[in-house]
């Protein structure tokens, strides 16, 4: 915890407006000095005090962009709201990239016991903090220059923020990815997602009649679904290898003269399966049901023999822990840039993913800490490979 802080209700503190202006339940007791800018528990706690849903992040992107200011980043804004901070020069780059958007609900911003409470504490600005923190105490050789992102819209389908970056930014030599692995963990992999619609429609039968009703119609479609799930699943142990089908919603409607039956799921690729062959396969077990698909990303998974793996494991032995590799079986940024940029790409960042979306969300604020051990540890490390190797290309 940072020492300068204090909880609301303790001692005889007033609530007063912080140094970014805004008002938050945690404030500085007067008379003390701010903490400086690179100190990380303040870091991490002015971003999540600053609520920044997705759609709705511009307050504390411009927060961010000023705070890598101030920590020596040449920090902006980019066209799709990005807060972008780039440290050192050269042809090599290494990118940190980050999201700064949560999933909605409000939850009171407090430290208790030294655990930051407060909506995207965990996933993901813990993370994002840490990329920042690391990257300004990282030692860079000449050559090598490090840029942190804050990306927008990542907990929304599509990943704006993401997709705006993979487009128009050029391929970074090594990139990595904010999102909870736990500060000794490193995640080479996600799952891919697609989600359906399906509906169906038939003129209305006598509740005693012998027609299929539309209801009826429709869940014996889910069952054929869920049937050919478990026969192509065989005996993989549910998780990252197995492709899953969770039932969202289901709805039936009448109007007197139609019935209507509606679901929605969404499906969970393991790598190697694309969502082009999913959509087949179900197309052939919809007999009369119409399906609706939106698409948002294919697996990715990298090699434990990523030029990235060998430096976050080394530098996680280096601060004392047994070092965990780790695949997700949620989607993140890595789906969306991984495919298209093709380079050494991990993920990484403090806190406990079973937090995530959650309303107890937090993040322990000594591990966040560590976390910026490793990564300082683990930049230094990929940055030297990189200079090397392009002092021998050149
Ligand atoms: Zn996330």
């Amino acid at each position: 915890m940072a020492p300068a802080m204090m909880l609301p209700g303790q001692s005889s503190s007033t609530f007063l407006l912080s140094d970014w202006g805004w008002p938050v339940s945690l404030t500085f007791r007067s008379g003390e000095a701010s903490p400086h800018p690179c100190d990380i528990a303040d870091l991490l706690t002015g971003l999540v005090s600053i609520p920044s849903l997705s759609g709705d992040e511009c307050n504390a992107v411009a927060w961010l962009r000023d705070r890598m200011a101030k920590m020596g980043y040449r920090a902006l804004i980019d066209p799709a709201g990005n807060a972008v901070g780039t440290i050192g020069t050269g042809e090599c780059e290494i990118l940190l990239l980050g999201h700064i958007d949560t999933v909605p609900g409000d939850i009171p911003v407090r430290v208790e016991d030294g655990i930051l409470h407060g909506r995207g504490a965990v996933d993901a600005k813990g993370p994002l903090a840490t990329f920042v923190a690391a990257g300004a105490k990282a030692q860079l050789p000449p050559g090598v220059q490090l840029t942190v992102v804050g990306a927008v819209g990542e907990e929304t389908w599509g990943s704006p923020g993401a997709s705006w970056l993979r487009d128009h930014y050029s391929r970074p030599d090594a990139v990595i990815i904010g999102e909870p692995s736990g500060w000794d963990g490193v995640v080479l992999g996600y799952k891919g997602s697609i989600s359906l619609t399906a509906s169906v429609e038939r003129p209305l039968s006598h509740s005693a009649g012998p027609e299929t009703t539309a209801p009826e119609h429709m869940f014996a479609f889910w069952a054929r679904l869920v049937g050919w799930l478990t026969e192509h699943n065989g005996d993989r142990e549910p998780g990252f290898n197995t492709l899953d089908a969770t039932l969202r919603s289901f709805n039936a409607t009448g109007d007197g003269l139609h019935e209507r039956a509606e679901l929605s799921a969404t499906f969970r690729l393991p790598s190697g399966t694309g969502s082009a062959w999913v959509r087949e396969q179900t197309e052939q077990l919809a007999n009369g049901v119409s399906l609706d698909w939106t698409f948002n990303a294919e697996a990715y998974r990298s090699e434990r023999t990523s030029p990235l793996v060998a430096p976050f494991l080394s530098a996680i032995r280096a601060c004392g822990a047994k070092p965990r590799i780790k695949v997700k079986t949620g989607t993140s940024d890595m789906n969306v840039v991984g495919p298209v940029w093709g380079c050494p790409i991990v993920a990484y960042g403090p806190g406990d993913a079973r937090f995530d979306h959650t309303p107890d969300e937090q993040i322990e604020l000594a591990e966040v800490e560590k976390a910026v051990e490793v990564l300082t540890m683990a930049i230094e490390r990929i940055a030297a490979t990189l200079a090397t190797e392009h002092g021998e290309t050149a």
